[in-house]
């Protein structure tokens, strides 16, 4: 599930929202007067010996939910830029973005701003995200722009928010949206999950959102709010968990007046009211709703999750200079971590077994770049270690400088190679680790 604001998810598996395509899946409208679900435990035991193929229960209340969700979000929603800076029209409670699923209502925010901020937040704060959308609007204003611009250029100015893949598949969805669609964001969940990039939590967002349409959205954010509403304990990775959440999710978009209001009020609850940790039931507009609230069982829901070791890889990076002071760097391999990104020679060696850990191998840079090791080796200084985390390793950084007395010919292979001026730096896209290692290497006094 997509990673927002105060919650740490990660982002649900891609798969359609609709039965075919074009054709948004229809849902009965769920009743006004439910039952009440069973308790926490008892929910729990349920859900996990329920048969894997029947239908997950509706939502009950949903429509009591969604009513309450959209009051509430009107008066508590954060005035975010792409809530506030780039509307179309008002959407509110007594204006409500229509919701046939057949035909769009009219965009009530700009759709290419409102895809660029959903690129951007998946796995990224709110706060870092802000700094970066003014800029991105105004140099891209339109898929068109962004279609248009290298890929070089909008990787260089993604730099800092990390998850660098984002940037090259919003890129590729502004040429698919070109290309495809005439230019316009498509408002269907169905045409939207065509494009590069966007999986079913975002297809249903711009179409809920911006478009209006009766269409699901469960981030963590989203998940972990139903959860506690049915009381249930359960790890909202799991498969039988997803499909009931968005199950219930359907429901709400189902029964809400306006299913992108509902929609963004849900997120909005989970980022600002019910967060992972005290929860401000007090205050929370779905407490007369709220299973976990009246068991007092908020803080074991969701259930914590499994986590496994990530693997362990050593980084051993050179960050070489010559007298000109300029820095010899090279371009990653077109795939992969960090794919086309700019750092200084590095060295990758993973962890032989898991919890050992590899050492820093500079001779391995040296000999890469068709330098003797023998004649390098004593002028490496030591600059300093950090790690980095991604979503499945972790990095153990290993940095050291080495200035050469005289320029080497950059070599081309086995990666692009260039001796770069400090000041062409920001025209790049360099990862944040790789920017850390050129800090820490070029703060540091030189000591020969
Ligand atoms: S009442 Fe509490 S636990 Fe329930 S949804 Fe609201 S904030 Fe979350």
């Amino acid at each position: 599930m997509p990673k927002r604001s105060a919650a740490k998810p990660s982002r649900p598996a891609s798969a359609p929202a609709s039965t075919k395509a074009g054709t948004p899946a229809k849902r009965p409208r769920a009743t006004t007067a439910p039952q009440r679900p069973p308790a926490g435990r008892a929910a729990a035991a349920a859900a996990r010996t329920a048969p894997a193929a029947s239908t997950p229960p509706h939502l009950p209340s949903a429509a009591a939910i969604a009513e309450a969700l959209s009051r509430w979000f009107t008066t508590a929603r954060r005035p975010l830029p792409w809530r506030t800076g780039y509307h179309t029209r008002d959407i509110s409670p007594a204006n409500p973005a229509p919701s046939a699923a057949s035909t769009p209502s009219a965009p009530c925010r700009d759709p290419w701003v409102a895809l660029m901020a959903e690129a951007m937040l998946q796995q990224t704060q709110v706060s870092r995200v802000i700094e970066y959308l003014d800029r991105f609007t105004a140099r891209f204003p339109t898929p068109a722009s962004m279609a248009a611009a290298p890929e070089s250029e909008v990787t260089a100015m993604w730099s800092g928010l990390g998850y660098y893949r984002r940037a090259r598949n919003l890129r590729a969805c502004a040429i698919a949206i070109v290309e495809h669609h005439g230019g316009s964001v498509p408002h269907t969940v169905s045409d939207l999950l065509t494009l590069p990039g966007i999986g079913r939590y975002t297809a249903g967002a711009i179409s809920s959102i911006v478009f209006g349409q009766p269409e699901p959205i469960v981030d963590g954010n989203v998940a972990r709010v139903l959860l506690r509403i049915g009381g249930m304990p359960l790890d909202p990775q799991a498969c039988t968990t997803t499909d009931l959440l968005w199950h219930h999710a359907a429901d709400l978009a189902a029964a809400a007046r306006s299913p992108g209001l509902t929609n963004e009020a849900l997120m909005e609850l989970g980022a600002i009211c019910c967060t992972p940790r005290s929860p401000s039931c007090i205050i929370c507009p779905l407490r007369p709703h709220c299973r976990a609230a009246a068991d007092g069982t908020q803080d074991q829901i969701p259930a914590a999750k499994k986590t496994s070791a990530r693997p362990q890889i050593r980084c051993t990076v050179l960050v070489i200079t010559n007298p000109a002071g300029e820095l010899l760097l090279q371009q990653r391999p077109a795939s992969g971590l960090w794919a086309n990104m700019w750092q200084s020679p590095t060295h990758e060696s993973p962890a032989a077994a898991p919890g050992s850990t590899p050492p820093a191998d500079p001779a391995a840079v040296l000999a890469a770049l068709n330098l003797k090791p023998q004649a390098h080796l004593k002028h490496i200084r030591p600059a300093g270690t950090f790690t980095h985390q991604t979503t499945h390793r972790e990095l153990l950084f290993s940095v050291s400088t080495l200035a050469l007395p005289r320029t080497i010919p950059a070599p081309t292979a086995p990666s692009t190679t260039r001796w770069l001026a400090a000041t062409d730096l920001p025209t790049l896209g360099i990862s944040n680790a790789a920017k850390k290692a050129i800090t820490l290497a070029t703060s540091r006094p030189r000591t020969s």
